[in-house]
């Protein structure tokens, strides 16, 4: 058994909701990531589809706040940092999203089609 990436079918689950000061529905961030994933699978030769449950995915997404784990470099709230990915939990890869960004899906079609909304006035 070696990495799971070895594999050319890889899962993914959404650990946590969305962050209620984003105006996405969790419905909202699965159809984008089965959008996201979409593009992703047909520059390679990986097919992605969602875990039947959370302990089987392979790639673990989930909301994190500011300072959010030993391993992991701390989200700087609304604007900057997005997103990155962590190091394995319990095998699993992990995609991180930082859930103080006012996330929308209003973006112009691309990639991800999860965008942090530009529309808040700093203050
Ligand atoms: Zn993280």
């Amino acid at each position: 058994m070696g990495p799971k990436f070895l594999r050319s079918d890889v899962t993914y689950s959404l650990v946590n909701a969305p962050p209620n000061s984003s105006q996405l529905t969790e419905q909202d961030v699965m159809e984008a990531l089965a959008n996201a994933t979409a593009l992703w699978a047909s520059h390679t030769p990986l097919n992605f589809s969602r875990a039947r449950t959370v302990l089987s995915a392979d790639v673990l997404v989930s909301f994190q706040h500011g300072e959010h784990g030993l391993f992991c470099p701390a989200f700087d709230g609304a604007g900057g940092d997005l997103a990155h990915t962590a190091l394995p939990l319990l095998g699993s890869s992990q995609l991180h999203f930082d859930a103080d960004e006012p996330w929308t899906l209003d973006g112009a079609g691309e990639t991800l089609s999860l965008y942090p909304s530009r529309s808040r006035a700093p203050h």
